[in-house]
């Protein structure tokens, strides 16, 4: 990738010479981190050493790479120089590489959560394999943990990417940023045995099981003389247990609010929900002849009907009775969560319902896990208390919205253009995702002049479309190749606006 980009008159060259006249690069290795400064296309922190040997991640022409000065420079693939007896090698960031570099640097490895004792975990999909640091820089000095790899297959599919990728490019933004705190790599929304251990074979440390094709809603309101002959129909044998077990209980939560279930309230959930948890025990156990260790997500968010909390506690139950070993357990909570946009519906309705949400998890131990939870800045404070400091939330588009936000503010007239084809895939891109847009108020673009285009972005009409137009604009090659030129020439100001934006986040969840 980098052959013969050193010959003596290049750009490389003269940047290389220039290194070693200032003494950054010598036959020692690379300087000390404390003088090396982004003038030098070096990243300070990224500066470490593999015996006789300085590894170090420089940006050049607008790419990143690595840089190892030293006598042995075996151990990664790419162009070998010696300059003046100084022996440099400038390797892609590739999988081979990425492979080499977590062999080396454990913490440059995801791991499994549920050993490190975490309390708040954030996911932060990055579409873009371009977000990383920028992520870093948000949580590096609090108490959360990131889950910097997470992405979904759908979110695969649209942008022809693949969990290595994905883990690839987390890899090196750790190396980057020496960021040497855990963090992990999510398989999201996984629906099927066969993704689950793609997954964990390409280095996930957690699932998250979406059961929402085992979920029946049509019984959640069903009328209650056609509810109980469905649920007749049900094993005998299982609903003598579940009616033992679920009818005597009474559990008492936040001090005095009780729950119990009535037949009624039984058969509902057992017929809604019993497909799923069986579901998320085959994929369980998928997951586990592929891999001992790994954090379990139960996923039940994506229906329309909201959890309630009998329905809740039965999935919690039943997945411990199945021997599921599971970490969270993320609920459809009342109101909308929508794709990049803040919370609709009653704040106190939502309150209300979440309290006791959180105090489920709680008494069972293990994490709530709130999905769509970028921009939910009216309903933060509320997760943040109610939980009392320990929850998993996912953010994942609201990167791609940052990158997209970036472009209208360095190249507005090549943000025109996405925009527009942003509206133009609308009707197809709302087929993955559930946005409900007010077309009357969207932005005219064309009667907006460069300096005020990014207000575009405090628009929720805006966002929502913006939002999920990512595949269709990522599947246009020549946007592709202009949108990630652009990126890539101004990914000190998108790491900024990610920081800023994950920032708000984390202060409102009161972190
Ligand atoms: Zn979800």
């Amino acid at each position: 990738m980098f052959e013969g980009i050193c010959n003596n008159d290049s750009i490389f060259a003269t940047w290389l010479k220039s290194l070693i006249d200032q003494g950054i690069i010598s036959r020692t290795g690379l300087a000390d981190p404390k003088l090396v400064d982004y003038k030098s296309e070096i990243y300070p922190y990224s500066i470490n050493r593999i015996g006789e040997d300085t590894l170090a991640i420089a940006k050049i022409l607008d790419r990143r790479f690595l840089l190892v000065v030293g006598p042995n420079r075996i151990k990664f693939k790419g162009e070998n120089l010696n300059f003046g007896g100084i022996g440099i090698s400038i390797c892609a960031l590739s999988h081979f590489n990425a492979n080499k570099l977590r062999k080396y640097f454990r913490f440059t490895s995801p791991s499994v959560l549920s050993n490190n004792n975490v309390k708040v975990t954030i996911g932060l999909g990055d579409r873009l394999g371009l977000a990383g640091p920028g992520h870093i820089r948000a949580v590096r000095n609090s108490n959360v943990t990131p889950i910097l790899a997470q992405q979904s297959l759908r979110e695969l599919n649209l942008t022809k990417r693949t969990y290595h990728s994905t883990i690839d490019s987390a890899t090196w933004s750790v190396f980057q940023e020496n960021f040497r705190s855990p963090w992990a790599a999510d398989g999201d929304h996984l629906k099927t045995e066969n993704s689950v251990v793609e997954a964990l074979k390409c280095g996930c440390t957690m699932i998250t099981a979406d059961l929402s094709d085992f979920i029946h809603p049509e019984f959640c309101n069903m009328e209650k003389h056609i509810l109980f002959q469905e649920y007749e129909k049900c094993d005998s044998v299982y609903r003598a247990i579940a009616e033992e077990k679920y009818l005597n209980l009474k559990l008492i939560f936040n001090n005095n609010e009780t729950i119990g279930f009535s037949k009624e309230e039984l058969a509902r959930v057992i017929l809604t929900y019993k497909d799923a948890v069986d579901h998320a025990t085959r994929l369980f156990k998928s997951g586990k002849s592929t891999k001992r260790e790994f954090d379990f997500e139960i996923s039940i968010d994506e229906i329309e009907t909201p959890t309630s909390p009998q329905a809740h506690i039965y999935v919690a139950m039943e997945a411990k009775r199945n021997d599921i070993s599971y970490t969270s357990i993320a609920p459809r909570f009342v109101g909308e969560f929508q794709k990049g946009i803040d919370y609709i519906g009653d704040i106190d309705d939502f309150r209300n319902s979440f309290k006791i949400h959180a105090s489920i998890a709680r008494a069972f131990g293990y994490r709530i896990s709130v999905h769509s939870g970028s921009d939910k800045f009216s309903v933060f404070q509320s997760i943040g208390e109610l939980t009392e400091g320990v929850f998993h939330i996912k953010t994942s588009g609201t990167s791609w919205l940052q990158a997209m936000k970036t472009i209208s503010e360095v190249e507005p007239d090549f943000y025109r253009k996405l925009h527009k084809a942003a509206l133009e895939a609308f009707p197809t891109a709302s087929q993955y995702y559930k946005v409900t847009p007010d077309f009357e108020n969207l932005t005219e673009i064309d009667y907006i002049n460069n300096e005020n285009l990014s207000s575009i972005f405090d628009n929720p009409d805006d966002r929502r479309v913006l939002h999920i137009a990512y595949g269709e604009i990522l599947n246009n090659k020549e946007l592709k190749i202009k949108f990630f030129e652009i990126l890539e020439k101004n990914v000190e100001h998108y790491w900024i606006s990610i920081e800023n934006h994950i920032r708000r986040h984390l202060e409102l969840l009161c972190i």
